[in-house]
């Protein structure tokens, strides 16, 4: 249950006379020669798809893939996307090169009970992204319920996340609801022993993020290549470290809040590629962090113990190099085994924990990315605000 009041999918009126419009975010990485890279999204909506799939009610399935911009491209068709879950959820999972007219229209009443239709990338189609009303309303024409199940996607103001909702009555798929509910035991302010571990290259990039997150928690534990500005912030030698001068004074701002925690030991090297590592607790002029180190772990680790919800977004350092991926994972194995309700979001984070194989750890892992940071930040989505608002 969220603490909100989102319409979930368990209280719709869903049969077998019910045609159930589905949006996911079926954005996946492919390989070159055209198939599913990686499929953590498609099976983070199997459960919402199985649910409706055992009502009995025939199943459209709709989501957008790449950056086509309105045209069609044959290497995003959604045709991999169908035959995925045709092999694991449907007996049928029929792909159409289409996502409204009377083909669809056909096909649709031609199903079975229990059985699905992928609609083609809505973003061939220019009404998507242009939240267009009359494509909108072409897209609920073909359904009688509307579940957005896509909360990668749902900061997105959209014809198919907030432009149908305006015509079907609309509900919440259980991995939105699960995205929702977890991001709200951070938000709601209901309780105690918060604690968020915040990393990646940039301050400037979660400036809005780095905001709430210390209106909310107890402590905020920074690392990662946005660390460096808050450290020069306090005077210290950074060396070649990243850093972003125009917010130093917003990094201050920040640290009397006596919330946020710092790395005070760095694995450093004179450039990124080199394997010639040091670990330092003074930064010389020649050399830069791409680590936290050991005793930054530890520390990082004691505020740690005590949280009940924690919530990590952004690695420790350049966890892509070898050299330099100690303290992300370190963090990760330290929070997968902690007895709280443990949030991991953002793209690079949640693959330092496969690599890891600690995703079953984690008592959510985010399929969101900039939806994650922007839930953070403004406490909603228009996708989200969309469904609550109701038909
Ligand atoms: P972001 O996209 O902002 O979440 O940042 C992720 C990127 O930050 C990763 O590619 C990391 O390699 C990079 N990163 C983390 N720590 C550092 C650092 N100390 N110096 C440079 N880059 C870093």
């Amino acid at each position: 249950m969220t603490s909100r009041k989102l319409p979930l999918l368990e209280d719709a009126d869903i049969n077998s006379s019910s045609v159930v419009f589905v949006r996911i975010d079926c954005n996946v990485p492919l390989n070159d020669d055209g198939t599913i890279a990686d499929t953590f999204r498609l099976d983070a909506v199997v459960e919402t798809l199985e649910y409706i799939r055992d009502t009995g009610a025939k199943t459209i399935i709709t989501g957008a893939l790449g950056r086509p911009k309105g045209k069609r491209d044959e290497k995003l068709t959604t045709h991999v996307v169908a035959q995925y879950f045709q092999d694991k959820v449907f007996n049928l999972c029929t792909y159409i090169d289409q996502c409204v007219g009377d083909e669809v229209v056909n096909l649709v009443a031609s199903l079975s009970n229990g059985e699905a239709v992928m609609l083609e990338n809505l973003r061939f189609f220019d009404g998507e992204e242009s939240n267009d009303i009359n494509f909108a309303k072409q897209l609920s024409d073909l359904a009688t319920v509307y579940v957005n199940d896509a909360f990668g996607q749902s900061h997105r103001n959209q014809a198919s996340i907030v432009g149908i909702t305006e015509f079907l009555p609309s509900y919440a798929g259980k991995c939105l609801a699960k995205e929702v509910n977890a991001l709200e035991q951070i938000l709601s302010g209901e309780q105690s022993n918060v604690v968020a571990v915040v990393g990646g290259s940039k301050v400037s990039d979660k400036l809005g993020v780095i905001q709430a997150l210390l209106d909310r928690c107890d402590y905020v534990l920074v690392g990662g290549g946005m660390a460096y500005t808050f450290l020069k912030s306090q005077g210290k030698s950074i060396g070649d470290s990243l850093c972003e001068d125009s917010y130093l004074d917003q990094a201050s701002t920040w640290l009397k809040t006596d919330k946020i925690i710092l790395p005070t030991d760095w694995v450093v090297a004179n450039d990124i590629n080199s394997t010639d590592t040091e670990i330092v607790s003074v930064i010389a002029d020649d050399q830069a962090g791409f680590d936290i180190g050991p005793d930054s772990r530890e520390l990082f680790s004691k505020y740690l113990q005590d949280a009940k919800v924690v919530l990590w977004n952004g690695p420790m350092g350049v966890f892509e190099k070898e050299q330099f991926n100690q303290g992300t994972n370190y963090i990760a194995r330290t929070i997968a085994d902690l007895d709280a309700y443990t949030i991991i979001g953002g793209g690079d984070s949640v693959a330092a924990i496969r690599l890891l194989d600690l995703q079953n750890e984690f008592s959510h892992v985010s399929t969101g990315g900039g939806a994650t940071l922007e839930y953070i930040e403004s406490g909603s989505l228009v996708g989200v605000d969309a469904l609550e608002k109701g038909k």
